[in-house]
């Protein structure tokens, strides 16, 4: 149906891109909506690849990008597409820098269209909730990296000490193997109960291990536990074996590239996997259509990312 993206040369120049994407945008034509006064049915089609409105009281001009979060920026829609390409094709993600050198763009580009693309894909994902039986842990990473699954019986890696030490990664995954892991600055109640809330529907069955931070659950969701402690594993279906499965796997990806151990690095290696993780079943092709599409609908200005005016 759609040209398949798996190398750079998949779309040749401007209009391949523009033509991808508003079929990707728009299956049917007519379901097309004019950002000017909302009316639906096929618009005009002109010469220049842009669209116009058959509304007799519109008749205004428009383009693929409106509604996006292209639709601000003067760069070519391919360099998007090819930014879109690197990000969904690099396991652990690309950085600026390298963003920028390979689609000939300065860095404060790179840095730009990096934390668009990314922001546009991750409010998207945040939106539907965890169902069903979600599974709740954390894990610890230094930068090393050594990881260590959490151990609450030491006082040590309780509280803001053990953040300074060591990262804390928080994770949750649901039945269907959907993925959230966010780096968190400790593992109280008050860090991580917002963060459950959020994203675990209620009146979902939730499996942790004992820990206290986790007994509040109890009131909200249908709350099951293994004591890790007593070197149990599973209970009567209770488990916590695959989140503990998607850190590891986490914790491969990483080895060898997590060398620093900002914060912001980690974040962006934790998301850019769990991207990945959701999408696991797709091929590559697939992939940079699904981060294509989480475009509509999430701008984000040069402003609110920077403070400051224009790009
Ligand atoms: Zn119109």
């Amino acid at each position: 149906m759609f040209p398949t993206f798996n190398t750079l040369d998949s779309f040749p120049d401007e209009d391949a891109c523009i033509n991808h994407f508003r079929a990707l945008r728009w299956p049917d034509l007519s379901q097309w909506a004019c950002p000017h006064c909302g009316v639906v049915g096929t618009p005009y089609v002109l010469k220049n690849n842009t669209h116009k409105c058959r509304e007799k009281t519109c008749l205004k001009k428009s383009t693929v990008r409106n509604g996006t979060i292209f639709e601000d920026s003067k760069l070519p829609l391919r360099k998007w597409f090819m930014a879109v390409y690197l990000m969904t094709s690099h396991k652990k993600g690309i950085s600026s820098c390298q963003l920028a050198k390979d689609l000939g763009v300065t860095q404060k580009t790179g840095w730009f269209m990096l934390h668009r693309i990314r922001n546009a894909a991750m409010t998207k994902e945040f939106n539907a909730p965890l169902a069903g039986v979600v599974q709740i842990d954390e894990a610890y990473v230094g930068p090393n990296p050594r990881w260590q699954h959490a151990n609450k019986k030491n006082p040590l890696l309780v509280g803001a000490a053990a953040a300074k030490a060591k990262k804390i990664v928080f994770g949750m995954i649901d039945g269907k193997g959907e993925l959230r892991v966010h780096h968190v600055k400790d593992t109280r109640k008050g860090t991580l109960k917002p963060i459950i809330e959020a994203q675990v529907a209620p009146g979902s069955e939730v499996h942790t291990d004992e820990a206290n931070t986790y007994i509040w659950m109890r009131d909200q969701y249908k709350h099951r536990f293994v004591a890790h402690t007593l070197g149990e594993y599973v209970r009567e279906g209770v488990t916590t074996n695959r989140i503990e499965g998607a850190f590891s796997h986490f914790k491969r990806s990483i080895v060898g590239t997590y060398h620093k151990a900002s914060d912001g690095h980690l974040d962006r290696y934790l998301q850019a996997f769990a991207w990945r993780w959701n999408r696991r079943n797709m091929g590559e092709g697939e992939r940079v259509n699904a981060l294509l599409k989480d475009t509509l609908g999430k701008r984000l200005t040069y402003r609110a990312l920077t403070g400051k005016e224009s790009h």
